[in-house]
């Protein structure tokens, strides 16, 4: 390789890599919306981004761990919960954050936790992936840049998208069960602009269940 190949290479690689990291470019505020453990839209808050690194280590479980901070998957069917319809709301295990709610989750056959959107568009962060020489679509939490799954074109309406998660990046809050626990950084600002955008359904190619699992599994 040439020296100015070998140059633009690298550049490219610390592109890729604040791209990856998102804070380098995003900044350390986040917009997300807040909801109560029934489920229900409080308000938009400006949030600084969680940063936890070693408490993460400690607090999660070693899969956990692995999933959120160190991008992983854990195996499908291996997880339980992964098939259960009870109404809740599923939030950030780093976080906190408000994610999916169970009324948007369906059976995709995949064994891993399948929505077809989010309880907001700005609580997830979407980002290209091309680990193992794949492009694929990673979902993150917006507040704490926790590796969540990924997102296809396979879904069912009326999104015909599959937010495909891991079950120990999530913990399940049944609704009425009486605790509100919510992001624990403090608000700043308040709007509730942002939660009428809507879902980003993509213009994107579908890709079947039986293609998918020809692929991946
Ligand atoms: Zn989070």
């Amino acid at each position: 390789m040439q020296r100015r190949e070998f140059i633009f290479a690298l550049s490219g690689l610390a592109v890729g890599f604040a791209l990856r990291s998102g804070s380098a470019f995003a900044g350390n505020k986040v917009v997300i919306m807040q909801f109560s453990d029934d489920g229900k839209p409080l308000r938009a808050v400006t949030l600084d981004k969680v940063v936890r690194d070693l408490e993460w280590k400690k607090r999660l479980s070693p899969l956990a761990y692995h999933v959120t901070r160190e991008q992983g998957t854990e195996p499908a069917f291996s997880v339980p919960g992964y098939d259960k319809h009870e109404p809740g709301l599923y939030r950030c295990v780093c976080c906190d954050n408000a994610l999916f709610d169970a009324a948007t989750k369906f059976d995709s056959g995949t064994g891993w936790p399948s929505f077809w959107q989010p309880v907001a568009p700005q609580n997830v962060r979407e980002i290209a992936d091309h680990l193992f020489g794949m492009t694929r679509t990673e979902v993150q939490c917006a507040l704490c840049d926790a590796h969540l799954g990924h997102v296809f074109d396979d879904g069912p309406k009326p999104t015909g998208l599959r937010y495909c998660m891991n079950s120990v990046a999530m913990k399940f809050l049944p609704h009425g069960h009486g605790n509100n626990a919510r992001p624990d950084n403090e608000a700043r600002h308040a709007s509730s602009s942002l939660f009428n955008s809507p879902p980003h359904a993509g213009e994107r190619a579908k890709v079947s269940l039986r293609e998918f699992h020809v692929k991946w599994g």
